[in-house]
């Protein structure tokens, strides 16, 4: 595996191409190339490894949250923590597993110290979800917290005016529906409510999956 990173500067006549987006026709592929990637920030704070994804290549529900945690950059996939295990949970309280679906983040490096990622990781890393989404082509796409909902639906509203909705969704190619949730770590701090409400929306996500299925 090769490291690559952004040219120093990129003039108006060679514009900075994205590496996802020569990085091949599969999943796979792309992921191989993901995790040679240094092109933000991240790559040189403290990150043990790049995680890419996980989950059925073409599942219909694409669930998408922040970043990698502790657990996750030790083990190398996306929700494996605590709340991780919510999210398992809670996919399993829909009659799934985690291998039925996929589940990214929107930087695929740990941020240190679990901080929030910056926007500039967050556009740079953007392309990788990009190709991801482009190739599932998920019928629902289902963000996890702020920081998935924002970037996918192109918003500043907050997750908890946005929960409870559904929202038409064009990128990279597809045309999904977009159901935006708390993240599990909110709901694990919150608990109670939080917890019937996240389960909701993902009762409504699978119904949205199997509607468009028909
Ligand atoms: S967070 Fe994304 S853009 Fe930044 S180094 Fe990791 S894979 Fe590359």
């Amino acid at each position: 595996m090769s490291d690559f990173s952004a040219p120093a500067s990129a003039s108006p006549a060679e514009p900075f191409e994205h590496p996802a987006w020569h990085a091949g026709n599969t999943l796979e592929l792309v992921r191989t190339v993901a995790l040679g990637c240094t092109l933000c920030p991240l790559a040189l704070q403290g990150r043990s490894q790049v995680v890419f994804g996980v989950g059925d290549p073409h599942a219909a529900l694409l669930f998408v949250g922040e970043g990698p945690g502790e657990q996750e950059d030790r083990q190398g996939e996306p929700f494996v923590g605590r709340a991780g295990r919510l999210l398992t949970q809670l996919i399993e309280g829909i009659g799934l597993t985690r291998d039925d679906v996929y589940i990214a983040n929107v930087v695929k490096c740990r941020p240190p110290g679990n901080r929030d990622p910056l926007p500039v990781e967050i556009e740079t890393c953007a392309p990788w979800l990009d190709r991801q989404i482009e190739l599932i082509e998920p019928r629902v796409v289902v963000t996890l917290g702020n920081f998935a909902t924002k970037l996918l639906l192109g918003t500043k509203e907050g997750i908890t005016k946005l929960r409870g909705r559904q929202f038409p969704f064009e990128r990279a190619g597809v045309s999904a529906v977009l159901v935006p949730t708390l993240h599990p770590a909110a709901v694990l701090r919150n608990g109670g409510r939080a917890l019937a409400e996240t389960r909701a929306d993902f009762v409504v996500a699978k119904r949205l999956a199997a509607a468009a299925k028909q």
